[in-house]
């Protein structure tokens, strides 16, 4: 509440002026919980003001601003934007925003199309086109380096970034964003830009809204499968899809398999092949076909597709339909695309099919190295494509990193030499210097997530960690919270025992992955009980479902909370929008915890501190039988090196001596990889676990 009460007064936490405010608000209405979660509205309009109503409405809703923890700042939860609070200090704090915040977009109805607007303007650019791109002091373009400008202020067709991580490529697709509405009047809604997850997609809305305000919300922010689920929405009539249009949940799929007669192991290991042949679109064998079309057309008879289909079918209509296809055209006429080496051949289809022109303003960074999902039908080659399917494209390589010290870049690009797609890449690390990598050896699986715990202490308590392991005294050093930690592994099942070991040591966690949220025990629950109990909106049926399932996640709750607002009463689009959400998309700024992730997890993401658990011949490469293809073992690598180049400041490599792993105790060599790390940035010890005769300090701490 002080800081809701500092964001209105826009004075600090700490201020008088803030807690008298406080005081006061403590004294007419209770105790501050009350105040946030419960009392009435109206109640907080009339006897606190509107400002303080809106507010608190806002943070119920979760309808609030998240700005992560970019550029070396903390993140920062808000619940007005810039110009609203100028707005509303114009006209006094406590008295109305002159207008109403526009509600929420409602989704549309599902027989109208929701993409159209077409903006009746001729050209694509209007005036201020040819105005001298700004770059001088003060301009929006300052905060990009020269090679990064060239890339946003390329305005006249294709683009390809590619560059290594950290050397701001997310960070240039925000700003030539923001540089096309602000300095080049193109206009917000024909602009499209795709991200990979929903989480990623949100926090580029986040910058984008920092650096554009209102206008940011015109943009279409949204991942791959959100587009396709647009697109189907509003035209899937034509394909004969069913309206509303639902999007089958895992459990659902497996259904409709163990219908046709396959148990349900056979129905669990299906599922991916079913996957892959979607997005690949290469046939399987014979029996697959036969199995894949009876599936999609018992689950068109129950109403749905699944989520393979958002891409594949959206595909299909465009290519069968060129009036939808102009006027998806017509209305993304700016196009930018993240993560550009994970693309599958549909994807890529679909990009091509709303940007088909040679010299298309189409937008597209990645980095080959990076290319992670192969697995799933990614395909790096999409990069050899575009330079083919669009001549005039202008190629940027950026070369200096601004995430990770030099030691941890380095050490980095040595050990993805060997199959490093981009092999003459160079890469410059901002910050020079910095802690050598720690390629740490435990004892066992249980020894190595206690030594994450230990150092995790060290880090954030009162022994600086410098002084203890290096004799340097640096103050600086112990600077560290929760929140910059993140701890990344190759499989889920690794986090059980890292749990269960934080949990004891009183170090507060988050977990994600990127299961579906439909997935999640809690959801499915959640889908059951608003099925069963139609009576009422749906955000207070969730609020009746969360009373009697207490206790809920929080950062779940959250997001469930802000999602039934935004889809209104409309059920099917609360369902949808689970369906199209992962785990990871619950990453709730506002809890200081550290980060528990699967490497795919950590793309695009930085942290000051990481540590990669696992580094092991069977793990990582992963492999069932040891045996493993050259084209999946480089897949793996790039995974260690997305997983390594997450690390700002100090990265820690640990593999275990011995180690359950599937069904048995096994005991591991270490992961083939760390012997292609640089001795001269990698330090190599063994994790002991001190005992101290009494019993031990393990004991006292655990
Ligand atoms: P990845 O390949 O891992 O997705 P990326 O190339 O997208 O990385 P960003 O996340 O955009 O990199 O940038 C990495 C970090 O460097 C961010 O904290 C970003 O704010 C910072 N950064 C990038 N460019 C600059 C710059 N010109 N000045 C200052 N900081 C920068
Ligand atoms: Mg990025």
């Amino acid at each position: 509440l002080q800081e809701v009460l500092a964001e209105i007064e826009n004075k600090g936490v700490g201020t008088k002026a803030v807690r008298e405010r406080y005081e006061r608000l403590l004294r007419t209405f209770g105790p501050e919980l009350t105040i946030l979660r419960e009392v009435p509205l109206e109640e907080l309009q009339q006897r606190a003001g509107s400002l303080l109503a809106e507010a608190i409405r806002r943070m119920r809703a979760g309808e609030v601003i998240r700005e992560a923890g970019y550029d070396g700042a903390y993140g920062v939860i808000r619940l007005f934007t810039d110009a609203e609070r100028a707005q509303g200090n114009a006209v006094g704090l406590l008295f109305d925003l002159p207008e109403p915040t526009p509600p929420r977009k409602e989704r549309p109805a599902a027989s109208e199309p929701p993409l159209p607007p077409p903006t009746p303007v001729a050209e694509p650019v209007p005036p201020p086109l040819h105005a001298p791109p700004s770059n001088g002091s003060g301009g929006l373009l300052v905060g990009l380096d020269p090679e990064q400008q060239a890339a946003a202020t390329h305005i006249d067709g294709p683009v390809l970034v590619v560059a290594g991580p950290g050397t701001g490529k997310t960070r240039t697709l925000t700003y030539r964003l923001a540089y096309l509405i602000k300095e080049r009047g193109v206009d917000p809604a024909q602009c499209l830009a795709v991200t990979f997850t929903r989480r990623a997609a949100d926090e580029m809305r986040t910058r984008l809204q920092a650096l554009l305000g209102e206008a940011a919300a015109d943009i279409t922010v949204t991942t791959f499968h959100g587009l396709g689920l647009e697109l189907l929405q509003a035209y899937g009539g034509r394909l004969g899809l069913p309206q509303p249009l639902r999007v089958a949940t895992e459990a659902e799929q497996r259904a409709v398999l163990e219908a046709q007669g396959l148990s349900p192991t056979q129905a669990q290991r299906l599922l991916p092949r079913i996957s892959y042949r979607k997005r690949t679109g290469q046939p399987g064998d014979e029996r697959l076909e036969t199995t894949l079309q009876a599936y999609d057309r018992a689950l068109r008879e129950s109403g749905r597709v699944d989520y393979d289909d958002l891409i594949r079918l959206s595909v299909q209509l465009l290519e069968n339909y060129p009036d939808v296809a102009d006027a998806c055209r017509e209305r993304f006429r700016w196009i930018a695309v993240d993560e550009f080496q994970d693309v599958d051949a549909n994807q890529y289809r679909l990009l091509w099919l709303l940007a088909p022109e040679a010299d298309a303003r189409l937008f597209v960074i990645g980095d080959p190295d990076q290319a992670i999902y192969g697995f799933r039908g990614g395909d790096v080659r999409c990069f050899l494509q575009f330079t083919s399917d669009y001549p005039p494209t202008r190629r940027v390589l950026l070369r200096q990193n601004y995430r990770s010290t030099q030691a941890i870049l380095e050490a980095a690009a040595r050990m993805m030499a060997p199959a490093s797609l981009v092999p003459d890449r160079e890469l410059v690390a901002v910050r020079p210097g910095g802690v050598p990598v720690e390629v740490v050896a435990c004892p066992s699986e249980r020894s190595e997530a206690i030594f994450v715990a230990e150092t995790i202490e060290k880090l954030i308590g009162g022994t600086s960690y410098y002084a203890l392991d290096s004799g340097r005294a640096d103050g600086e050093e112990r600077s560290y919270t929760f929140g910059d930690v993140a701890v990344l592994y190759r499989t889920e099942a690794q986090a059980a025992e890292l749990q269960e070991v934080l949990a004891q040591a009183g170090i507060p966690y988050q977990r994600r992955s990127h299961r579906l949220l439909t997935e999640l025990p809690e959801v499915a629950a959640l889908l059951t009980y608003l099925e069963e109990n139609p009576e009422g909106p749906l955000t207070e049926r969730l609020e009746r479902w969360a009373a009697a399932n207490a206790p809920a996640r929080e950062a779940l709750l959250g997001v469930l909370r802000a999602l039934a607002t935004q889809c209104g009463d409309n059920l099917e689009a609360f369902r949808n929008e689970l369906a199209l959400r992962s785990e990871a998309d619950l990453w709730d700024a506002r809890a200081e915890g550290v980060s528990l992730l699967t490497l795919h997890a950590a793309k695009g993401l930085e942290f000051r501190v990481v540590f990669i658990v696992g580094c092991e011949e069977g793990l990582l490469p992963l492999t069932y039988d040891g045996r493993i293809d050259p084209d999946q073992e480089a897949e793996e690598r790039r995974l260690l090196f997305v997983g390594m180049t997450r690390a700002q400041e100090r990265l820690f490599l640990t593999h275990a001596q011995r180690r359950r792993w599937l069904g048995r105790v096994r005991t591991p060599e270490p992961s083939r990889f760390l012997a292609d790390l640089p001795a001269r940035f990698v330090r190599r010890r063994t994790h002991t676990v001190r005992r101290s005769p009494t019993g031990g300090r393990q004991l006292e701490l655990f």
